[in-house]
């Protein structure tokens, strides 16, 4: 098959490939794809919320000429809503924490976004913190459209009306399992969703194993963009709208030394070089795996490519200084009941 053909930038945000798992599913029976959510022009799952969300605002009135695009954001998000935006003649505004990647923080930049950085891991009630310095932001700049990916029904909805619909044709309705992480919820919530109204699906959602979506305590870990930190000092810290916590059948917890472990096999012995969220998917993916049978078929969204993360997860240095390349092997807990 030749490549597609896209009259815009556009029109190469959806339609990835599904990739089959063929190493690190050694003794598994079920087929097991990753979702090559890195192949979106922006390079991660994001692109198409920020288009959708984009589209959906101007359609309402809420963003239109000379509008500014405002967002709080770790990076793909702004990075989605940069490219979407600069093509469509947005100014675009993003506040980031100062602990993103700083590949990421330099993309948003290339792609034209104002970058205002704040310190990551405050409390979610102190000013500073990105989603309220965002939101603040929105409101004193003319034009200003707060994007608000954690509550803006056009996140699940890109992925409700996207992403599930080419998962069920990729695999012919064969799709009995999906598995996703959790950042705003956006992806699980809308795609998990739409799979259910077509067949029987299990929903799984992954999350790291201190991260508050599953039933930790909050305390930090080093994956980014997913899960659900939550600072000591927080009092009032409300799940997400786009969380549907009724959707996800389970939620399986990964420990961030397995993360780093299947990021790197999945380099070395997959040859895909994915990111952390990919990574704890991918790791909670095998885990689901454990009880499907060979007429199960896996579908793990793969958000982001490894590229961000070299200085990170690749780097034995940044591994070793946090002693993940010396503990024994960590314990991975069982699926809880989401
Ligand atoms: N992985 C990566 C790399 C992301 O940037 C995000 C978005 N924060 C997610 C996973 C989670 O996606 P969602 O917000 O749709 O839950």
């Amino acid at each position: 098959m030749p490549g597609s053909v896209h009259e815009s930038v556009l029109d190469a945000i959806g339609a990835t490939p599904l990739i089959r798992l063929r190493r690190v599913t050694e003794g598994l029976a079920p087929a097991i794809y990753v979702k090559a959510e890195w192949q979106n022009a922006g390079g991660s799952v994001k692109d198409r919320a920020a288009m959708w969300m984009i589209r959906a605002a101007e359609r309402s009135g809420a963003l239109g000429p000379g509008g500014v695009i405002v967002e709080g954001t770790s990076g793909n998000t702004g990075i989605g809503l940069a490219l979407v935006g600069g093509f469509l003649g947005y100014r675009t505004l993003i506040v980031v924490p100062d602990t993103t990647a700083a590949e990421k923080i330099a993309a948003l930049r290339a792609y034209g976004a104002e970058v205002v950085l704040t310190p990551g891991g405050l409390p979610r009630d102190d000013p500073r913190h990105v989603i309220n310095l965002a939101a603040r932001i929105a409101e004193e700049t003319p034009g200003g459209w707060l994007a608000d990916q954690y509550g803006n029904p056009a996140n699940p909805r890109a992925h409700h009306d996207t992403t599930a619909p080419e998962i069920w044709e990729q695999t012919g309705g064969r799709v009995t399992c999906f598995v996703a992480g959790i950042g705003t919820g956006g992806t699980l919530s809308g795609t998990g969703a739409a799979l259910k109204e077509r067949g029987p699906v299990r929903v799984v959602g992954v999350d790291p194993v201190t991260s508050a979506y599953g039933g930790g305590d909050g305390s930090p870990y080093y994956v980014e963009a997913i899960g659900h930190y939550r600072h000591p000092d927080t009092v009032d810290d409300p799940w997400p709208a786009n969380w549907d916590r009724s959707v996800a059948d389970e939620v399986v917890r990964v420990d961030d030394r397995t993360t780093m472990r299947t990021a790197r096999r999945l380099a070395r012995e997959e040859g895909l070089l994915l990111g952390g969220s990919s990574a704890t998917a991918v790791a909670g993916a095998l885990v689901a795996a454990r009880d499907l049978g060979p007429d199960d078929v896996v579908v793990v969204i793969a958000p982001d490519s490894g590229r961000a993360y070299l200085s990170k997860y690749f780097d034995d240095g940044w591994l070793r200084r946090l002693g993940f390349l010396d503990e024994p092997d960590a314990h991975v807990p069982g699926p809880l009941v989401g």
